[in-house]
C-alpha cells in the first residue's frame, strides 16, 4: 500500500516536470518585471531607507488591489501580526485564539506581546480554525465579566482571536466573525500566504479587524523581507502606521516621540522591489491556478489521497499546492517524502503544531485532534509561479 501511494504520486510529478533537469524547490520567487528598474531607480535616488516615495506608492497599490482602506507596510509578517494585536489592544498577561496549525511567526507575535496564543483546532476541509468546535469549547470554558471574555480555567482575558489562510484557502470567514462578535473579540486574519484570494469576492483580510500580509521570499510576491497590515478602520490605521515608526510626530526636524514605539518600518528600497511584484500578481495569480488545476487533474486518478481545492464560491491564490493522504495513509507521510526528494521533487510536510514546539507546549488549548491528525497527512508540492509559462 505504502510502495503504491509514493509510487503513484511520483509518476504523476513525472509526467507532469518530463524535461525537468534540476531539483525543483518548493517555491521561488520570480522577478521578470520592473524589479531591476524601481530597485536601480530606488538605489540612485539615495532614499534606500525609511522614506521615500516607494513606500508610499507601494501602500497606495496595495490598497488599490485588496480594496483595503488603509495598507501599512511592515518589515515582515510577524512584526505586522504583533502591530495588529497591539492595535486591537492585547496586553501582556492576556490570551488570544490562534490556530495549533500555522507557522511559528502567527504565535510568537503574541507572544511578542507578553500575551499567551491559546491554540484551537483546525477544519480538514481548507485547514482553517473549525468554527463548529471553537464555538462549543468558547461555551465551556469563558466566562463573561463586564464585557470580557475570561478563560475559565486560567483566570486570564482573552483578547482576540487570529484566523490563519493556509496555503491560501480562505478560511469560514462567516462562522468566525459570528464568533468574533458573540464574544466581543477582534478578530486578526493572517494573510501572510493569502493574498490574492477572495471570501465571497471579497479579499482575504478586509473582513476582520485587521488583516496581515507577508512578502517573505517564499509567498507568492517578495519584498525581500516584508509585511503589512490592511486595515478598514481610519483610527486603527493611523495608530499601526504611528507604533511601526517609533511614534515620531511629525515635524521638519525636531525629535519628539510620545510613546515607546517600533522601528518596524518597510525600507523604501523592499517598497521598490514590492511595487514591480505587485504589478506582476495578477499574472502570478493566473499561473498559480492553472498549476493548481493541472495537478486536481493529475491527482483525481490517484487513490489514497485528495487535493486540496477551493470551494465553490471562494477563490484561492493556490500559493501552495498540496495533497492530503488518506487516515490509513498517514503512516507512510515520511518516506513519501524520501521517494519524492530523492526524485529531486522538494516536497514538504506541513509544520510541526505549535503545541508540540517546546516553548508553547505548556500554554492553554483546546482538543487538537484534527489538527494533528492533517499535519501527518499533509504533503506540499512544487508550486512555483515559473512552473507555468
Ligand atoms: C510567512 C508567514 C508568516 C510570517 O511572515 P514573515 O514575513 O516571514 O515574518 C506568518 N504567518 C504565516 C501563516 C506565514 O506563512
Amino acid at each position: 500500500m505504502s510502495l503504491s501511494s509514493s509510487a503513484s504520486i511520483l509518476e504523476v510529478l513525472d509526467s507532469l516536470f518530463k524535461d525537468k533537469k534540476k531539483p525543483i524547490p518548493l517555491h521561488e520567487p520570480l522577478f521578470e518585471g520592473n524589479e531591476w528598474t524601481y530597485v536601480k531607480e530606488c538605489l540612485d535616488s539615495t532614499f534606500v531607507s525609511s522614506v521615500g516615495k516607494f513606500v508610499d506608492r507601494f501602500e497606495r497599490d496595495l490598497e488599490t488591489f485588496t480594496a483595503s482602506k488603509h495598507a501599512v507596510a511592515c518589515v515582515n509578517g510577524t512584526s505586522a501580526l504583533q502591530m495588529a494585536c497591539k492595535v486591537v489592544g492585547v496586553q501582556a498577561g492576556e490570551e488570544v485564539l490562534v490556530p495549533a496549525l500555522t507557522f511559528v511567526g502567527t504565535a510568537n507575535a503574541v507572544s511578542h506581546c507578553g500575551a499567551y496564543a491559546h491554540f484551537v483546532d483546525s477544519e480538514e476541509e481548507f485547514l482553517g480554525i473549525d468554527t463548529q468546535n471553537l464555538e462549543t469549547y468558547l461555551e465551556s470554558i469563558v466566562e463573561r465579566k463586564n464585557d470580557q471574555c475570561i478563560n475559565k480555567k486560567t483566570g486570564r482575558r482573552i483578547a482576540a482571536m487570529i484566523g490563519v489562510h493556509i496555503f491560501g484557502h480562505p478560511l469560514d470567514m462567516e462562522g468566525l466573525l459570528k464568533i468574533s462578535q458573540k464574544y466581543q473579540l477582534p478578530f486578526i486574519e493572517d494573510c501572510a500566504e493569502s493574498l490574492g484570494s477572495y471570501y465571497k469576492g471579497k479579499h482575504t483580510g478586509t473582513q476582520g479587524c485587521v488583516g496581515v500580509l507577508s512578502f517573505n521570499g517564499n509567498k507568492i510576491i517578495t519584498t525581500g523581507g516584508g509585511g503589512a497590515l490592511l486595515i478598514q478602520d481610519e483610527e486603527l490605521a493611523k495608530k499601526a502606521k504611528h507604533l511601526t515608526t517609533t511614534a515620531k510626530t511629525p515635524h521638519p526636524w525636531d525629535f519628539y516621540h510620545d510613546e515607546i514605539a517600533y522601528n518596524f518600518r518597510m525600507p523604501n528600497l523592499n517598497a521598490a522591489l514590492g511595487c514591480a511584484q505587485l504589478e506582476a500578481l495578477p499574472n502570478y495569480i493566473e499561473r498559480k491556478r492553472e498549476l493548481a488545476r493541472v495537478y486536481k487533474e493529475a491527482f483525481s486518478k490517484v487513490e489514497g489521497l485528495k487535493f486540496l481545492e477551493e470551494s465553490g464560491e471562494n477563490t484561492s491564490n493556490y500559493w501552495l499546492n498540496a495533497i492530503l493522504l488518506d487516515k490509513d495513509q498517514a503512516p507512510f507521510r515520511n518516506e513519501i517524502l524520501e521517494t519524492l526528494h530523492s526524485a529531486k521533487y522538494l516536497c514538504r510536510p506541513i509544520w510541526i503544531p505549535m503545541h508540540k514546539l517546546p516553548m508553547y507546549e505548556n500554554h492553554p488549548r483546546m482538543d487538537l485532534s484534527t489538527c494533528e491528525s492533517l499535519v501527518q497527512r499533509t504533503i506540499n508540492l512544487p508550486s512555483s509561479v515559473s512552473l507555468v509559462r
